[in-house]
């Protein structure tokens, strides 16, 4: 897994020093390394786009101007980045976000909640300390209407999981 090696340099080189903080803050994930790695909102090296979709109540005219879309409903990371980043962050409120931008990077696949083992936060943070923020984002989204939960939950092969993801044994539905 070359790329897990290379990031794990790059994280040690950057973030050795920095105050490491993953906060769960109601509605999304408060994490103190993102203002530096900004990771997420920029091109990614994968082939894959990554999905992030959209519930009904997001949806708008003119959302082909906020994301690169996957389909009508469903917006992409890719090796474009987010069209809604700009050069101070995420310019959208966070209500018009897809969800997985507030969790990040815990990730519901499959009906679970993982944790996606590249980032720095993954690296830095304890697991015990993650799996208390993973119970408190379970809970927040347990209360979700079952039809916007399934829509927000990525599909994710087994093999993918298994390479890049930790499993964090809990099960929203
Ligand atoms: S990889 Fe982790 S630390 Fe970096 S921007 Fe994404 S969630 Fe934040
Ligand atoms: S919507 Fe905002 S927070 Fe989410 S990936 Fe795009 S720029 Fe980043």
């Amino acid at each position: 897994m070359k790329i897990y090696y290379k990031y794990i340099d790059l994280w040690r080189s950057i973030f050795e020093k920095s105050v490491k903080r993953v906060v769960w803050q109601g509605e999304w994930l408060d994490n103190s390394f993102c203002a530096v790695c900004q990771h997420c909102c920029g091109p990614q090296d994968e082939e894959e786009p990554f999905p992030m979709a959209l519930l009904p109540s997001q949806l708008h005219p003119g959302l082909e101007d906020d994301f690169y879309l996957l389909d009508p409903e469903t917006a992409c990371l890719d090796r474009r980045g987010c069209k809604a980043l700009s050069t101070n962050g995420c310019r959208l409120p966070r209500a018009s976000r897809p969800f997985a931008c507030g969790l990040f990077p815990l990730v519901l696949a499959n009906g679970c909640l993982y944790l996606y083992s590249i980032c720095p936060a993954t690296l830095y943070i304890p697991l015990t300390e993650w799996i208390g923020v993973a119970e408190q984002a379970g809970e927040w989204l347990s209360c979700l209407p079952a039809t916007d939960l399934r829509r927000i939950s990525l599909d994710i092969s087994a093999e993918t999981l298994a390479d890049r993801y930790i499993f964090l044994h809990i099960r929203l539905f």
